[in-house]
């Protein structure tokens, strides 16, 4: 059984802790990331030996974070044996990936900061928090609840985990405590130009074409309510992109007027990756992703299907379209 615990119970925990691996999820997201590596900065701060561990390692858009270079890819031989795990912002243990789960199982020590509200415990100890905008939000008051100073790189990784995962300060999920975890970032002294520039403004030419072949393909229900589309491998080929400038797409989507419901389908070999988005009142998390063996936020999932990129998304539009007509929405929706 896995004991829900305080931040205070976390940030001791982690005190009497040393060699701790921190560990984040498949494709990892800004926030995966971003809060990995602020902690890993907090973890060496205090003296300890600690290391970042990413399923596929940092993704390219990520790795001029500070600290970036001493995380290692998950599968990589780890340059110690971790005494402690810490699994942050994933949702369930196959969110880690298989060598994740291989990392995590052999500690003999284990814990997770998460904020997805599907999530329902691993490891012995687990600070939750379903409303909190992103991991890097309670890795602030982490960070603090274990008496050290926020420094500019722990700031860094930690805004970019705060601002990715909140739409940049955009989604219904952003709170006050949003706004205060950025404002101590900012007061560590951030550079906030120079960090969303190349965040928000500044896209790959790859990335560019791969939009462009993404958005032909786009497709939406005869009553405009939901709204589809496919990455395939051969586009990633054919745009020279890699796979995580994915990233994104899914919301050109969703921004279409009307249109409630998104799925872009990420061909993935044999299998499908389904980028899953809605509008309040529509928790897609509940009625798409879950059915699907997957979950994540009421108004952004995902889930990876056993099918072609067609055939998946065939079946999201089936659960969707129940949804919608107002048999398993959500009382309020966040991402
Ligand atoms: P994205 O579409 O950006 O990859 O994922 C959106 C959200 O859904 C993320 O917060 C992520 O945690 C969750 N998510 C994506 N894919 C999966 C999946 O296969 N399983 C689960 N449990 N959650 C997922
Ligand atoms: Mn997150």
């Amino acid at each position: 059984m896995t004991k829900r615990v305080t931040i205070e119970a976390l940030a001791d925990w982690l005190r009497d802790r040393d060699d701790v691996a921190l560990l984040g999820h498949v494709s990892p997201d800004g926030d995966a990331v971003g809060s990995t590596l602020g902690l890993w900065h907090a973890l060496v701060a205090m003296g300890k030996r600690s290391v970042v561990c990413l399923p596929g390692g940092v993704p390219k858009l990520y790795a001029h974070l500070p600290g970036a270079e001493a995380a290692v890819d998950t599968d990589a031989p780890l340059p110690f044996a971790p005494q402690a795990a810490l699994a942050v912002d994933v949702s369930d243990p196959p969110r880690l990936g298989e060598a994740g789960i291989r990392v995590f199982e052999a500690c003999p020590h284990r814990a997770v900061l998460d904020h997805h509200g599907t999530n329902e415990g691993f490891g012995e100890l687990m600070l939750l928090d379903g409303k909190a905008a992103a991991a890097g939000e309670m890795a602030v008051a982490l960070i603090e609840a274990m008496g050290v100073r926020l420094s500019r790189e722990m700031a860094e990784c930690l805004f970019v985990a705060i601002s990715t995962d909140c739409g940049h300060f955009n989604y219904t999920n952003t709170r006050v405590e949003t706004f205060e975890a950025a404002a101590r970032c900012v007061a560590a002294g951030i550079d906030i130009e120079a960090i969303t520039s190349r965040l928000y403004r500044t896209r790959s030419f790859g990335r560019t074409k791969l939009l462009g072949l993404v958005l032909a393909g786009l497709r939406v229900s005869e009553d405009g309510r939901m709204a589809w589309a496919k990455l395939t491998e051969a586009m990633l080929t054919q745009a020279g992109a890699l796979p995580e400038d994915n990233e994104g797409i899914v919301n050109y989507l969703l921004e279409i007027e009307g249109v409630q419901f998104a799925v872009l389908a990420n061909e993935r070999g044999s299998q499908t990756k389904l980028s899953l988005r809605s509008k309040p009142p529509l928790d897609v998390s509940t009625a798409v992703a879950v059915p699907l063996g997957g979950g994540g936020h009421a108004c952004a999932a995902g889930a990876t299907v056993d099918a072609d990129p067609e055939e998946a998304i065939r079946r999201a539009l089936v659960l969707a379209e129940v949804a919608l007509r107002g048999d398993t929405q959500g009382e309020r929706c966040s991402p």
